[in-house]
């Protein structure tokens, strides 16, 4: 009997963890954490005849908590690709700096991720104890993202982890004509919206930063430093702005920057890239950010949603010139500063509120496919799946299984803790 247990990303991003059982041997997928107060993660398993960790992709929301399972078990491995491993590792450091304390582990037990990591290509097949035996395929969420296969005792089970099926600027898209697989355990984070095409998004950025240098303006563009920065940077390259105009990068994005150059294997094209990194200029101090802005710049700063990093100062000094742009580009949760402003264009940080009187836009360059995107692979996988969906709000994970059922397939949306045999 094999049995799947979903450990988190039920009905909720965040948390996310799968485990899956046979005889006394088991398999774990992802460990992650939920950003709340305190933070939260999946609930402790017992790594007695656990055969391994594979990591679908850096995202804390994935990789928060494995630390604290690495060290319940110093021969553990974690499998995952070079790329995930040394952004994985960068990003529970940074977690762990401004967490105050309140991780279930320790600052050294973070080195474990690099220490316990068996590095894994895709499409190389792994086999692990009596029964497992696992495959990565490329995901095209971030460079380095996995879906992660695993056969055990004949039954095929798929981890989409994050995915996108299309290509970027940045990532090739997720592997097409996957393998034949009896379950399929899959995300649905934008099961209820519709993408515009790439390109067309790419253009109206472009359009953007190039109306807002012609009227003497700079441009603040608040990004994740893993992945969404370095694609601003590949777009801004590919259409030949990092020649005309000054462009600058802040924050964690640097880092993310180096790490990459050292795997240009997971990157869409590593020569773009590079190009784009040794012509974009890296801010170092506050000096440099003023100059930036004084400079007329194209400032890419963390955070996405104008919440931690530098973008809220950079915001701040460029919010009440009607000729400056600030340039959303990814999803704004309620609640966040990013969301006030494109709801209500003013921003308020403690007991200031800022009226915005530069323009606002919002182009949308997704890390994840959109409804029909996901239809369509999942569609596509060979063998009939049994389809467990994760990883969205509760309704996004219902409009996932309902479109899986109409064309008639089985979908379940999974709870916490529940298990299934497969
Ligand atoms: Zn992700």
């Amino acid at each position: 009997m094999t049995q799947l247990t979903f450990l988190g990303s039920c009905r909720e991003i965040g948390r996310s963890g799968f485990l899956v059982e046979h005889e006394n041997e088991s398999f774990l997928v992802d460990y992650g954490t939920k950003f709340q107060d305190p933070p939260a993660f999946p609930r402790m398993i017992s790594t007695d005849g656990l055969q391994g960790i594979a990591l679908t992709h850096a995202h804390l929301d994935h990789s928060g908590g494995l630390p604290r399972i690495l060290t319940e078990d110093s021969d553990l491995s974690l499998f995952c690709t070079p790329a995930t491993r040394d952004l994985t590792t960068l990003l529970i450091r940074d977690m762990y700096n401004i967490s105050h304390g309140r991780m279930p582990f320790a600052r050294t037990d973070i080195n474990l991720v690099r220490r316990q990591c068996e590095p894994t290509r895709y499409e190389e097949t792994v086999p692990l104890g009596r029964s497992f035996e696992m495959t990565l395929f490329n995901a095209g969420h971030i460079p380095g993202s996995a879906m992660v296969s695993l056969r055990v005792n004949g039954t095929r089970i798929l981890f989409t982890g994050d995915f996108n099926a299309i290509e970027s600027q940045l990532n090739p898209g997720a592997r097409n004509n996957l393998p034949k697989h009896d379950v399929v355990v899959t995300e649905s984070t934008y099961a209820r919206r519709r993408n515009p095409p790439r390109e067309q998004i790419e253009q109206d950025l472009i359009h953007t930063i190039e109306m807002t240098m012609e009227r003497d303006g700079a441009v603040l563009i608040p990004a994740f430093a893993v992945g969404r920065s370095q694609e601003i940077m590949c777009i801004l390259e590919r259409y030949g702005l990092t020649k005309k105009y000054p462009i600058y990068i802040d924050g964690m994005s640097r880092k993310v920057n180096d790490i990459l150059v050292r795997h240009p294997e997971y990157i869409m094209s590593p020569h773009t890239f590079e190009r784009a990194v040794e012509r974009i200029n890296v801010i170092h101090d506050h000096r440099d950010r003023v100059r930036a802005v004084k400079n007329r710049g194209v400032i890419i700063s963390p955070a996405g949603m104008l919440k931690g990093g530098a973008s809220h100062l950079y915001f701040k000094m460029v919010h009440d010139d009607p000729r400056n742009s600030i340039v959303l580009v990814s999803f704004q949760i309620p609640g966040t500063p990013g969301a006030e402003l494109l709801a209500h264009r003013k921003v308020t940080v403690g007991k200031r509120t800022f009226n915005v009187e530069a323009d606002v836009f919002y182009h949308h360059l997704s890390s994840h496919s959109d409804s029909k995107g996901l239809l369509d692979h999942l569609l596509k996988i060979p063998g009939d799946p049994l389809f467990y969906i994760v990883h969205g709000e509760s309704e996004s994970c219902d409009a996932l299984a309902e479109m899986l059922h109409e064309h008639g397939r089985k979908a379940v949306v999974p709870e916490v803790d529940e298990s299934f045999e497969v």
